[in-house]
């Protein structure tokens, strides 16, 4: 039997990727939307999500896609209700809130899949394989996109919570996170905020392994022109560059495989989500947005130009 399964915020990434991930996959099937303004055909429609779960009677999980600033509250009730819940990145608007979700699907046996959708990009696994045993010398991350084409009129981003160029640069921590053994802190960071908005257009942090081995990041949302979303990772026995967002890997400058990254994401986040509902289990890893917090915590401030959404 499908999992019947519930979409809450149905916007671009929504209709981008989780509806056709869901419709391809026959683990699932889409029984309820519930969005404040936006519908979707041959399922039943709901301004939000408790109307939803006081109406579908046949339901066992709940897909979040709305922005970080409203996820708690839907993931929150999605639990209480008994419901899986899978949450989109980033995973809420602040840290204590994860914990919170987290103690909230253990006390009623419910999984919680806080996903990262880079992790499942073509070339992760490889990256990690090919890392596990060997030791790190530096780094770099440069992810660097034009705002207004991929995140066209969307205010939430400039809001508080909404973590502004963050909201792409929590991918790289993702992917940075899942590959590398060592852990990562922020040393140091300078976020660029737009003297009009609440949210960093640009950042760059220095991030540090205990061994003292720096990775610098550069996040930039101005960017015009071919679009940047690479990793370059040293180690004392070759070097490693995941690129496209993690669907292109080439180790010492070997292309080993690609793959169109956000194509292939969903079908895997979902096959994840089946099995950790079947298994009855949640997978948490909150630390790319302990990263994120960390920069805002110690970030210097600059204020530059104002930006039009
Ligand atoms: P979006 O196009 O703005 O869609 C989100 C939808 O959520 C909105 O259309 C809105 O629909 C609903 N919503 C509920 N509460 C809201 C609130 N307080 N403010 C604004 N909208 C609210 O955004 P998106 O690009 O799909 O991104 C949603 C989430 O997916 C984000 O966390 C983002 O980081 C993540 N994500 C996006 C992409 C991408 O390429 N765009 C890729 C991967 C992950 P109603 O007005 O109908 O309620």
């Amino acid at each position: 039997m499908p999992l019947k399964l519930g979409l809450v915020g149905i916007g671009k990434i929504a209709r981008d990727q989780h509806i056709p991930a869901l419709a391809a996959d026959p683990r699932f099937e889409l029984v309820a939307c519930a969005s404040r303004n936006a519908r979707v055909d041959g399922v039943a429609n709901f301004a939000d999500i408790e109307t939803l779960l006081a109406e579908v009677r046949q339901l066992d999980a709940i897909s979040i896609c709305t922005p970080p600033q409203a996820h708690f509250e839907a993931a929150l009730a999605a639990l209480r209700a008994g419901k899986h819940v899978m949450l989109e990145k980033p995973p809420a608007a602040t840290t204590r809130q994860i914990a919170l979700l987290q103690a909230e699907a253990a006390r009623h046996g419910c999984t919680l899949f806080q996903t990262w959708h880079s992790r499942f990009a073509a070339g992760v696994d490889t990256a990690r394989e090919w890392l596990r045993g060997r030791t790190l010398s530096g780094g770099s991350i440069t992810w660097k996109e034009d705002v207004h084409h991929w995140h066209p009129g969307q205010q939430w981003i400039w809001e508080p919570g909404g973590l502004g160029v963050f909201d792409p640069g929590i991918n790289a921590l993702s992917l940075l996170t899942e590959v590398l053994s060592d852990e990562v802190f922020v040393h140091q960071a300078v976020l660029d905020f737009p003297e009009n908005q609440q949210a960093p257009i640009a950042a760059r942090l220095s991030l540090r392994t205990a061994a003292g081995v720096t990775v610098n990041a550069e996040f930039d949302f101005r960017q015009k022109g071919e679009q940047t979303w690479d990793i370059a990772l040293v180690t004392t026995s070759g070097r490693l560059r995941l690129s496209r967002g993690g669907g292109v890997l080439e180790i010492d400058d070997r292309p080993l495989g690609a793959d169109d990254a956000l194509a292939g994401e969903y079908p895997r986040l979902y096959a994840r989500f089946a099995e950790l509902c079947a298994a009855g289990e949640s997978e948490v890893d909150w630390r790319p947005f302990q990263l994120v917090a960390d920069a805002f915590l110690v970030g210097e401030r600059r204020i530059v130009a104002a930006h039009q959404v």
